[in-house]
Formats: C-alpha cells, structure tokens, sequence
C-alpha cells in the first residue's frame, strides 16, 4: 500500500524563484511566445482551486485560513503537464523485438517473425481486465514523477469489440483509483485485424459505436496508406459523432492521402502525427479550431523526420505536443523530454513548447479548467528542483520535477516517496 499522508485541504507555496503559466485561451501565433513568469511569488490552493497567485503581499490577503505551507525557494512552479495522446492500455512488451531493431533486423523481418502492433493486438486480448488495470498503474506512477496530471488513453489493441471495449472499461476503471485525471479514445480503426477484410472490420467498428460511446469521448482513426483512406476515416468518424464521440484523426504520419480534409469535415478536435504534412494542408488546418498534435518521441524513437513544428506554429495553428506511450513506436511517458525534442528538433521556442503541454494540450481534451495557473483553474501543478523554467528543456534527461499536485493533493513527493496519495482522492 502505498505511504498515505493527509494534508489540509489549503495550501501555500511561497518564495518560488519562478511561478510560470501560459496565458489563458486558445494559444496560436504571438499568444505562444510569452509565458507569465512571476519572482518571488506564492501561489494559494483552497478546495482544489487556485484562489491566488502573485507577490506574497498580494497573496496574503486572500487567505482565511491555515494553509499548510510548502517553501518553494530557489524553484519554480509550472503547470501540470496534459498528455493528450497516449495508447497506454497494453497487453505485453516488446523490448526484445526492439533490441533486435537495435541489431539491424528490419521491421519488415521482425512482423514476420511476429512482432510488430500484432504481437501486441495478441498480449492484449489475452490479458485480464485486472491485469491490465495493474500494468496502467504501473504507467501512470512513471507518468507523474514526469510531471503529467491529465492524460487521454487510447483502445486500439483490441481489434474486436471484446478486447477493444475491455481496453475501454481499463480506462475507466484507472481513472476511478488513480489521480490523473484521464480521458478516453475508441480507436479500433487502428488497424484491420488479420481475419478479416476491412470492409467487414469497419462494420464491426460501426456495431461497436453505441457500447464504446458510454465508455469513451472520443474516437479516433489510423489514416494511413495500408489502413484507413480518407474516405473511410470521413465514414467512420461521422457515424461515430452520430453516437456522441467527438474526432481525432491520427493523420500524415508516412503519407498525405487527405486526412487533414476528413478532418475539417467530420469537425475533429485534433489531427496528430503530422511528419509529413503538405504546405497546403498546414494552410488549411491554420483557418481552423483544430489541435495540430505532433509528437517528436516516435520521431526519435523510430528515427523518422520530425513534423515540421516550426512552420505550423508560423502558419498559425493551435499546436499541441504528447508523448505517444505505446510500445512500439515510442515508449517514453517523458513530456520534459518531449519538450526538449520539440526545441532542439521542431522549431519550438521553450515558451511555445511549454503552451503546447499545458494551456493547448489542455484545450485538446476540452479541458477548460486546466493548463494554466491564475484564479478560478484546478490547481494542477509541478515544482521544479531550479530557479528557472528554461533549465526543464535545457538540463535534459535529468529529473527536475521534485513535487507533482492534483486538484491541489500532493501526489508525488521525490523527497519522501514517489508514490505519495497514488490514490484517487475524494
Ligand atoms: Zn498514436
């Protein structure tokens, strides 16, 4: 069982060196490219809520009560980070199909032999509810100790209404026992299981709608060469807003074959991958409300190029950046290193960045009460072992995140016992 501390409900963080925070809203263009960045600050936390956040003196005279009181100097204090993309129900691993990538076997060699998503498609279907719930737990405390404190997690693994609606119910079941806050995607559309023809599987996805839409928010199609065409997402997406689940599209990973304009169409939330999206589909995607999601760690960890982060962000789109915690494609539940990547690969200036895993990413799960630190919001936020926020992004590979609230709740505490509070909560 895990070490369990009670704190009062209030609390104070003073003589933080730096309390940093998006600005509110929609974030595009110019509203990227200056975070509020306070000195000296406190920050104050009554029922899960920031009630204040400013110069000490301006802080005190909003607290009416005894709040437990953290000292926060010589650090900074950020945003939770939002982790609005991640398939992170899965039966199995595959660090040894990995390590044979590492020796030179080619994935057209390791799928013959086995492995690749199948492999994984056949863990899953295998594994008990109760067996992934324990594997998700373990996840989610490597989550938190980087800093994450709302996540989206993804079916796919399924590819039949049984496995894919018990990924589904994982999902739930997580969210109600743990402390980060999670949301879920049908994504049975990530792949056409090996018996069947994908005609015959987009009918099964289609019959599965009305069960997965009390268990998800969203749904989400693979549109790719060798997957789902255009067509077919455009078809699949909009029987399922029929049923209530709003889209996502994971879109121009290897190929452009028009998953940008089926998702305009359907009216998606979020297109996500975008290595290889056209000038032209950029444009578009800017004269819309839709999330550009981009996610370097499959870039790094499959050795592909990056999606091309600087021209999305100059075009104007909303851009958002996840992890992609999967095991084959990019197995990292890291967001300090997903910034890096963006700044060091993309174009991202370290402000952009930082929007893109808070206030936007935040947006991307229609979240409105996160992803950003000023009165009214939850108090979701993270201390950083530094004086600066710049060092998260620069100092790489290294854990700065020393302390990890939720709804105002300590929930990692590298100083005591990284799994404080790993509980829901009220
Ligand atoms: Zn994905």
């Amino acid at each position: 069982m895990p070490k369990s501390v009670k704190y009062s409900d209030s609390l104070i963080i003073k003589n933080a060196a730096q309390i940093v925070s998006p600005k509110p809203g929609i974030l595009r263009g110019e509203g990227l490219k200056e975070l509020t960045v306070l000195h000296d600050a406190s920050i104050y936390i009554k029922e899960n809520v920031i009630q204040a956040v400013g110069l000490p003196e301006q802080v005190k005279d909003h607290i009416d009560d005894s709040p437990r009181i953290i000292d926060a100097a010589g650090k900074t204090v950020l945003p939770g980070f939002v982790d609005s993309h991640t398939h992170l129900v899965f039966g199995g691993r595959r660090e040894a199909e990995f390590a044979r990538r590492c020796a030179g076997v080619s994935y057209e060699e390791i799928a013959r032999q086995g492995g690749g998503i199948l492999s994984t498609v056949r863990a899953t279907r295998q594994m008990s509810e109760e067996q992934l719930i324990e594997q998700g737990l373990y996840y989610l405390r490597k989550a938190v100790r980087h800093g994450t404190t709302t996540m989206e997690i993804k079916s796919g693994y399924g590819l039949n209404e049984e496995t894919e609606l018990k990924m589904l119910s994982v999902i739930q079941k997580l969210n109600k026992i743990q402390p980060v806050e999670l949301t879920a995607t049908f994504l049975a559309a990530h792949a056409v299981p090996p018996d069947t023809t994908k005609q015959q599987y987009i009918e099964q996805i289609k019959s599965m709608l009305p069960k997965a839409a009390e268990l998800a928010d969203y749904c989400d199609v693979f549109c790719e060469l060798g997957y789902f065409d255009a067509d077919e997402t455009r078809n699949i997406l909009t029987m399922a807003l029929k049923h209530g689940l709003k889209p996502r599209v994971h879109s121009n990973q290897f190929h452009s074959i028009g998953g940008i304009q089926a998702a305009i169409d359907v009216g998606a939330v979020s297109v996500d991958h975008l290595e290889n999206i056209t000038d032209a589909e950029i444009e578009l995607l800017a004269k819309t409300d839709i999330c550009a999601a981009m996610l370097p760690g499959v870039s790094l960890f499959l050795n592909i190029p990056y999606a091309p982060g600087r021209k999305i962000l100059d075009a104007g789109c909303i851009p958002v950046l996840a992890t992609d915690f999967n095991p084959g494609s990019c197995m990292t539940l890291s967001m300090p290193l997903i910034l890096t990547l963006a700044c060091t690969q993309m174009g991202f200036s370290i402000e952009e960045a930082v929007c893109a895993v808070t206030q936007n990413g935040a947006f991307a799960l229609g979240r409105e009460k996160l992803g950003c630190l000023e009165p009214g919001r939850q108090a979701d936020l993270i201390i950083l072992d530094t004086d600066n926020y710049q060092n998260l992004v620069y100092f790489f590979g290294e854990q700065h995140i020393e302390q990890v609230f939720k709804k105002g709740r300590i929930i990692f505490d590298r100083n005591e016992s990284w799994d404080v509070n790993f509980d829901a909560g009220d």
